[in-house]
């Protein structure tokens, strides 16, 4: 990061929808500054096949995530590995605080710090988190050849990374809660095609048992009650996302799900603070969606800060 302390923008997150909003606002000639505090390319760079992008038939998650990094800073937008503790709604400028203290101001602020997976919250799954429960089957999958696998959950991500799974695995076997998936009908179809995987529905896992190593689960059957073990090596979990906004708690722009509320604009409902992507509260979440929304909220920052400084010049602000 430069000396220099006052950005025309700053945006918190670099997946899709920052990483957008960081080519439209530098291409428009505005100091920008990206803040992230993982890898850029967010969940895309846990995602193997990416195949409704236009423009890409199919292209890996992680090399999505590398193309759209070196546009993002093409047009002189700045990165920075740091995390946000907090936004302060300082007038006429905002002020970012990091989780090490250090304070950065800018004119405008776009939130793009998308969502993280949830966890189930039974007995074993933190234990063995990394010892055979894993969120992300493409960083390790590979080490589960030929083995029994368990997925849970019933949307997309749990259907698709199911089917990644059988890549490695002998068996992989959906665990859902209802007699129903939620994922799309394409991706349902392959599932049901694929000999590997299998399903057991209308169950809910409530523990995760393993010594060390997962050995198994526990399974309820949520009509009977009737309680069961289930043998596996692994159990990957994808029953939802929640967004990552504790950062921004004390602004007031969240349902209660923690969800940004955001209008068409991106706007929300603090002035100079926008918001794109994942965390916002909407329907569908996509790349494709996000990178929109990033574009929106570029260009309705833009649009702020032009109006902020003809107010600083009138009221006679320092700049
Ligand atoms: P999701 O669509 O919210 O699905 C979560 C699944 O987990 C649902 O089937 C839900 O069951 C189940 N679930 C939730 N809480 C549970 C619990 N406590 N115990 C057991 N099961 C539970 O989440 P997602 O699959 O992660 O997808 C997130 C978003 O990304 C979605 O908008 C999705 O369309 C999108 N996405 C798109 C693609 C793609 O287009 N290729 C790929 C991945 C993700 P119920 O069905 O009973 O609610």
């Amino acid at each position: 990061m430069s000396e220099k302390k006052l950005y025309d923008v700053i945006i918190i997150g670099a997946g899709p929808a920052g990483m957008t909003a960081a080519v439209y606002t530098s291409r428009a000639k505005m100091e920008t500054l990206m803040i992230e505090k993982a890898l850029p390319g967010g969940q895309m760079t846990k995602t193997e096949d990416i195949e409704n992008y236009p423009g890409y038939e199919s292209i890996l998650g992680p090399d999505l995530s590398n193309k759209m990094f070196e546009h993002s800073k093409k047009f002189g937008a700045e990165f920075v590995r740091a995390e946000v503790k907090e936004i302060k709604d300082t007038f006429p400028y905002k002020t970012i605080v990091l989780s090490d203290g250090a304070e950065i101001q800018a004119k405008s602020i776009i939130l793009a710090t998308g969502a993280k997976h949830r966890n189930i919250g039974v007995p074993g799954e933190l234990e063995l988190s990394g010892f055979g429960v894993s969120y992300c089957a493409v960083c390790d999958g590979a080490f589960f050849a030929d083995q029994e696998l368990v997925v849970v959950g019933g949307g997309d991500s749990a259907v698709e990374e199911a089917l990644f799974l059988t890549r490695f695995a002998s068996k992989v076997t959906i665990i859902h809660r209802r007699d129903e998936l939620r994922a799309q009908k394409i991706i349902q179809k392959r599932a049901f095609d694929n000999e590997k995987i299998e399903f057991i529905w209308n169950h809910v896992v409530e523990e995760i048992k393993g010594d060390g190593m997962v050995s198994g689960v526990v399974i309820k059957n949520t009509q009977t009650g009737e309680v069961s073990e289930f043998p596996c090596n692994g159990i990957f979990i994808y029953i939802g996302m929640d967004p990552i906004t504790n950062y921004v708690e004390n602004l007031g722009i969240t349902n209660q799900e923690g969800y940004v509320v955001a209008d068409e604009e991106m706007r929300t409902s603090v002035k100079g603070i926008f918001s794109a992507g994942d965390l916002n509260e909407k329907k569908l979440r996509q790349v494709i969606t996000a990178t929109g929304d990033g574009s929106i909220a570029a260009f309705s920052a833009q649009t702020y800060v032009e109006e902020l400084e003809e107010q600083v010049k009138e009221m006679n602000l320092e700049v």
